[in-house]
């Protein structure tokens, strides 16, 4: 499956499709033009300069959709200038699905370790990223800034609060945003393009209250975190390549692994994407936990 997933085949699993027949043959890889020819029977856009992909989070999120990317550099019709933010170290425990980290990094930072093994898979296929770092966490004082600089944000954050403070400043800086979670047997990936909305709170609405479902809390099935990271990947370079619309993703590995994929529609008493929004700048209230239980 991770195979499948990880060597340029991941575009016809997601969609059913196999572009080589005989099984003893291996399968050939087909390049995004290829792809896409298929499905709209038309050429993509290329865009002419690097994509800047902002990775809010080195987890198994951002391991997975940096890693198929990588993997898959030599078949995408742009290359990427990335700046991956994520403040925390590697650890043993969450091994089996942070892909880009080995048994030897235990205790290092994640983000300079995910910036070199991309940027060296990337060369491995013959291509030329600069994949920068930046050891912090995405807060209110920094998320604008960070996002206006980039031209898609990948988030996958372990924590409400980070998810809705960067669909936030995606809306308001109106960049494509693709938010994914990943919370025992379920997951969810979710577009918001081209200008960032309709946006996480118009299916979420805001930070759950109470004591949150989260992975560090509930736990997470690893497998699980590849494929929904394949998913978010689908979903961002459609984005980059101005084909995505708004779409949500969720995946119920206990109802036989069933993957609904639908619009998302913009809610209109959203209080980021209503005609007299709510939200319309980036204040620290907004994100704090919202009772004392609330760890992240
Ligand atoms: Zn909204």
């Amino acid at each position: 499956m991770l195979e499948l997933l990880f060597d340029g085949g991941f575009l016809e699993a997601l969609d059913g499709k196999i572009f080589s027949s005989p099984l003893d043959t291996p399968l050939r890889s087909v390049t995004m033009n290829e792809e896409i020819s298929v499905h709209l029977k038309e050429a993509p856009k290329v865009p002419s300069c690097p994509i800047r992909v902002l990775w809010v989070g080195a987890g198994g999120l951002g391991c997975t959709t940096a890693l198929v990317m990588a993997k898959s550099a030599h078949l995408l019709p742009f290359s990427i200038e990335g700046l991956v933010v994520d403040d925390d170290v590697v650890s043993a425990e969450n091994l089996h699905r942070q892909w880009l980290y080995q048994e030897e990094d235990i205790g290092q930072s994640k983000a300079p370790l995910f910036a070199k093994r991309v940027e060296e898979i990337a060369a491995s296929k013959g291509m030329r990223w600069k994949i920068r770092w930046l050891q912090a966490r995405v807060l209110p004082e920094n998320a604008l800034s960070l996002i206006e600089s980039c031209d898609l944000v990948i988030e996958g954050a372990d924590n409400f609060a980070t998810k809705f403070l960067v669909a936030d400043a995606a809306r308001l800086a109106k960049k494509p945003v693709v938010h994914a979670g990943v919370v025992r047997w379920f997951g969810y990936a979710l577009a918001s393009g081209p200008e960032g909305k309709p946006c996480l709170r118009c299916l979420f609405e805001d930070i759950p209250r109470g004591r949150p479902d989260t992975c560090a809390i509930s736990g997470v099935v690893g497998p699980l975190v590849a494929l929904v990271g394949a998913l978010q990947t689908k979903l961002a370079i459609e984005l980059a390549m101005g084909i995505g619309g708004s779409t949500y993703i969720h995946l119920d590995a206990l109802r036989g692994g069933s993957i609904r994929r639908r619009p998302l529609r913009l809610r209109e008493d959203c209080p980021g994407c209503a005609p007299n929004p709510k939200i319309t700048s980036i204040r620290e209230e907004l994100y704090l936990p919202p009772c004392e239980d609330w760890s992240g």
